[in-house]
């Protein structure tokens, strides 16, 4: 199994690592890897391997079958080789802006509305997020994302623990996804908010909360109870 250095270390931008296994000449595995795999609305980074001055882009990361699988855009890498990772750091860093916005959001529609979340998607200039809520209006929303910008002013530290599987049954309200939690996983990894917000999760965050900017609302749509839906971006 690769060791995923992101689990424990947002910022670690480059690295060294050996090559594990190759498949068809272009999909590598790493023995240790920062790269994020595509996951939980969060897109896979991208970045280079470098092997002896020769560069290799790294153009997709997926996770298939609990491996992190790299995808490069040619063929040279071997079993054994000894490789310098670095990530494009401008990208995974926006979406750790994008990814910790969201757990502040979604924390406050849970607390205030009894909102889940049904869907989520972070891109380079915005994010979406789709929610089940009863009552809901714009302005109701807007409200929220209001409160979210004034907890981004305290600054809080976004921390990482990790919590045993029947620790994590006993309270709910760590995981807001509508989807439920994975099957066949022994131990969760908790992202903290300050002592306001946990929630299970494998993404990347940024450190504090004022990293994050301002969140600003672009657009909502509105699709039935479970399906609101909103657009934002980070100034
Ligand atoms: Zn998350």
């Amino acid at each position: 199994m690769t060791n995923a250095l992101y689990m424990d270390d947002s910022y670690l931008k480059s690295w060294d690592a050996k090559v594990v296994a190759v498949k068809d000449e272009k999909f590598i595995v790493l023995d240790y890897t920062a790269f994020y795999p595509k996951g939980g609305g969060q897109p896979w980074d991208e970045g280079i391997m470098v092997k002896d001055n020769e560069k290799f882009k790294v153009v997709y990361v997926g996770k298939f079958s609990g491996e992190i699988s790299h995808e490069v855009d040619k063929a040279g890498l071997k079993v054994g080789d000894k490789i310098r990772c670095e990530i494009d750091w401008d990208r995974r860093y926006t979406y750790m802006r994008f990814h910790t916005a969201c757990h502040l959001i979604s924390n406050i529609l849970y607390n205030r509305a009894n909102a889940k979340i049904t869907g989520n998607q972070i891109e380079m200039e915005k994010a979406r997020m789709d929610f089940s809520m009863i009552d809901y209006s714009p302005e109701k929303l807007n409200a929220y994302v209001d409160e979210a910008n004034k907890i981004i002013e305290q600054d809080l530290s976004i921390t990482v623990e990790y919590m045993k599987r029947q620790e994590v049954f006993g309270k709910p309200e760590l995981a807001r996804l509508a989807v439920g939690l994975p099957k066949n996983i022994k131990e969760f990894r908790i992202v903290n908010i300050g002592d306001i917000d946990k929630q299970v999760d494998g993404g990347t965050h940024v450190n504090h909360l004022k990293e994050i900017g301002i969140i600003d609302v672009i657009k909502t749509v509105n699709k039935g109870k479970n399906n609101r839906r909103m657009y934002f971006i980070l100034k």
